[in-house]
């Protein structure tokens, strides 16, 4: 990852989102993106340009762009017309962002399109985002990894998000996936927590 200071920044073509440049760098904000939080909390994935990316929940490409700087390609899946028109935008001025307009429940609708990737990333905030990722864990190479960013609240707003994220790693465990590790996100993102997984 590129750190400018203790900033951390991708190189590429800025303007997506009024995002700040440094010495000719985007400004990876970690109020901007859970991702960007993650690292500024230690932890996270070193994004390599070899990696291949499912990118599931891409909103307008905020995250999905600073992602594209750093890999090979990013397949990102978002099912929201609005936000896929901004998407859409960010991704002609890129070469490796394929927009997939789908529901990443309905895995089946792109398969024909997605290679197996290194890493897939999550950011659904849905009642069922654990078994949306485990119906993506198909296009994960063997070795893979999955950053999960689990939002409790959207899952269950009586217990507390510890209680849920317990449960949610139970769930996913009983699907073959592992947590290795599980990050909150405070205090960027208070009450998330990123999940790091791979498959049994
Ligand atoms: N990851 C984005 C970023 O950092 O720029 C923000 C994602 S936003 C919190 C959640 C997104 O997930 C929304 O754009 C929403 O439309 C999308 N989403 C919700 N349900 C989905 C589903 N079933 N499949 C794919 N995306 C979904």
């Amino acid at each position: 990852m590129i750190w400018i200071a203790d900033q951390l920044v991708s190189e590429g073509p800025g303007g997506v989102y009024g995002e700040r440049i440094i010495q000719g760098y985007r400004l990876w904000s970690p109020r901007r993106s859970k991702l960007s939080a993650l690292y500024h909390l230690g932890k996270g994935i070193e994004l390599e340009s070899h990696h291949r990316v499912l990118y599931l929940g891409a909103a307008n490409g905020t995250t999905v762009s600073h992602v594209a700087d750093y890999v090979e390609v990013v397949y990102a899946v978002e099912p929201a017309p609005r936000p896929m028109q901004d998407l859409m935008v960010v991704a002609r001025r890129r070469k490796n962002i394929i927009p997939l307009m789908a529901d990443a429940r309905k895995p089946e609708r792109y398969i024909p399109l997605v290679e197996h990737v290194d890493i897939i990333y999550q950011d659904v905030a849905q009642p069922d985002q654990a078994e949306i990722l485990a119906a993506n864990v198909r296009f994960l190479a063997s070795g893979g990894v999955m950053v999960f960013m689990l939002k409790p609240r959207s899952i269950d707003v009586t217990s507390t998000p510890a209680e849920v994220a317990v449960s949610v790693q139970k769930s996913l465990s009983n699907r073959g996936i592992r947590t290795d590790e599980c990050i909150w996100l405070s205090p960027y993102y208070p009450d998330h927590a990123a999940l790091i997984c791979r498959q049994d």
